[in-house]
C-alpha cells in the first residue's frame, strides 16, 4: 500500500523515502518509547538531544567533515543563509581588519544561476562592503542571458583578500552544476584560490541546498561554510544544515563595536554553536525526519552508494533527452559538462507538445516535471529518494513520447 502516492519529480520540497515516512508516522505518535510524539516532545529532553547529536555524527561521518569544522542546525532555509553569510563573514573580516575602511571589504560572488544571483542581490541589499561578480555565466551563453553553463577558468576574476567568496554548487532552477571531476573545465576553480593554510584561511562559502548528500563534497576542508536546506535530499523543509569552519564562528558583537553591522542573534553562527544549535526551539519534526533519512543513507552504504546511484539515474535521463534531441523533439538546455545530476532541464519542441508531455506523464503517475516558472520547459529532479526504477519509468515514457511525436 503506497497510500495512492505518485512518482514525484518535484524540485523541492521533494520526495522522501517511503520507509522513512512509515517510521516517522510511528514517531509522530510515540518518539523512542517516551510516550510522547516527536512534534510534542521537548527539544531539551535527553532523547531529543541525543537524537540530534547522532544526526550530527552521521553527517560528519558521511561527508567526512574534518575536526576544523562544526555542524550547525538552524531554520529559515537557504534564503536565511544568503543574509547570514554576508553578516557573519563581514563581521569576521572586520575583526581581521579592525582599522580598514568598510569599502575594502569585497564580497566575491560566482554567478552561475538564479540562486547565486539572488544571494548576490542580498549582499548588495545588506551593504557593508563591495560586491564583485567574479564571473557571470550569462555572458558566455549564446543569447547573453541564459544561465546554461559553468564558465571556463580564465573567466574568473577573484579579488585579493576578499571577505567572502561565494558559489552555488548546483543551480536548481537552471540545472547547472559544477563538475566533480577535477580535470573538467566545469569544475570549481579551487586552484585559482590557492590552498588554505593556517594563516590564509579561504573565506569560501558554498550553497549546497540542492546537492547536499547526493555525493561527497570536493575539498570540503577548504571551505569556510557549506550550507543546505534539508528539503531536497535529506528531509522536510524547516531544517538548514551549516558546516562551519571554526574561525567563522565570530563574536559578532565585538565586530559591531568595531563598526560592523549588528547581527540579529538568530543569524549569528556563533550563537548556534555556543547553544549546540538549541538557542531557541528548533524544527524538531524536520530534524527527526532528517535523522531517519541519514540513518537510511548510512545503512544503504553511504554517499558512495548514492553517488553511484545518482550518476546512473542522471545518465539515463540525459541519454533519453539526447535521443529525443536527435529526433527533434527535445532540446537539452545546459552546455555539455555543466549539466546537473539533480535537476535535468530540457525543452519540448512543437505546438502544445510541452503540455502533452506533462499531461501524459501525469496519466502515468508522474508529477512535478514542470520547469521553474522563470525559465519554463521541463525539469526532472532526481534527488536521493528517487529510485532507479522510477527513473526507468520516466525514461520509458520519454522514449514513447518521442516515438509518438515523430510518428
Ligand atoms: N539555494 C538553492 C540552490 C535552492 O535550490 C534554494 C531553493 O530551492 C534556495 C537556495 C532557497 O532555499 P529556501 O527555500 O530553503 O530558502
Amino acid at each position: 500500500n503506497n497510500h495512492g502516492r505518485v512518482i514525484n519529480f518535484g524540485a523541492g520540497p521533494s520526495a522522501l523515502p517511503e520507509p522513512v515516512l512509515e517510521e516517522a508516522a510511528k514517531g509522530l505518535f510515540n518518539f523512542q518509547n517516551t510516550g510522547i510524539g516527536i512534534a510534542e516532545i521537548s527539544h531539551r529532553s535527553k532523547e531529543f538531544t541525543s537524537f540530534i547529536a547522532n544526526l550530527e555524527s552521521l553527517i560528519r561521518k558521511q561527508l567526512d567533515v574534518p575536526p576544523t569544522h562544526e555542524i550547525l542546525f538552524t531554520q529559515g532555509g537557504g534564503s536565511n543563509q544568503f543574509s547570514a553569510v554576508v553578516l557573519n563573514m563581514l563581521a569576521r573580516w572586520r575583526l581581521l581588519h579592525p582599522e580598514a575602511p568598510a569599502e575594502e571589504a569585497v564580497m566575491d560572488y560566482v554567478v552561475t544561476g538564479s540562486w547565486s544571483k539572488k544571494a548576490m542581490e542580498e549582499a548588495k541589499r545588506l551593504g557593508g562592503g563591495r560586491v564583485n561578480a567574479v564571473a557571470d555565466s550569462r555572458q558566455f551563453s549564446q543569447t547573453g542571458k541564459a544561465f546554461d553553463n559553468i564558465p571556463s577558468h580564465d573567466a574568473y576574476k577573484f579579488s585579493r583578500d576578499p571577505a567572502l567568496i561565494y558559489y552555488c554548487e548546483n543551480e536548481t532552477v537552471d540545472g547547472v552544476e559544477f563538475s566533480h571531476e577535477e580535470s573538467s573545465p566545469a569544475a570549481f576553480p579551487f586552484q585559482l584560490l590557492g590552498q588554505s593554510t593556517e594563516k590564509q584561511l579561504l573565506p569560501l562559502v558554498a550553497d549546497y541546498s540542492s546537492s547536499f548528500m547526493c555525493r561527497p563534497i570536493p575539498r570540503l576542508a577548504d571551505h569556510a561554510i557549506v550550507y543546505a536546506g534539508a528539503q531536497k535530499n535529506i528531509g522536510p523543509a524547516g531544517l538548514t544544515v551549516i558546516i562551519a569552519r571554526k574561525d567563522c564562528l565570530v563574536d559578532v558583537d565585538a565586530a559591531a563595536r568595531l563598526g560592523a553591522a549588528p547581527v540579529p542573534i538568530m543569524l549569528s553562527w556563533k550563537t548556534l554553536s555556543d547553544s549546540k544549535s538549541l538557542y531557541n526551539t528548533p524544527s524538531v519534526l524536520s530534524i527527526y525526519m532528517t535523522g531517519l533519512v541519514l540513518e537510511r543513507i548510512d545503512s544503504l552504504g553511504g554517499l558512495k552508494y548514492f553517488e553511484d546511484l545518482n550518476r546512473r539515474k542522471a545518465s539515463k535521463v540525459y541519454a533519453a533527452v539526447k535521443e529525443g534531441q536527435d529526433r527533434g523533439v527535445f532540446q537539452k538546455k545546459v552546455k555539455d559538462g555543466s549539466e546537473s545530476w539533480m535537476n535535468v532541464v530540457f525543452e519540448v519542441f512543437g505546438e502544445g507538445a510541452e503540455k502533452r508531455f506533462l499531461d501524459g506523464a501525469e496519466k502515468k503517475g508522474m508529477k512535478g516535471l514542470k520547469g521553474h516558472r522563470s525559465v519554463g520547459g521541463i525539469r526532472v529532479s532526481l534527488y536521493n529518494a528517487i529510485t532507479e526504477e522510477q527513473v526507468d519509468t520516466l525514461v520509458t515514457y520519454m522514449n514513447d513520447f518521442v516515438a509518438e511525436e515523430t510518428k
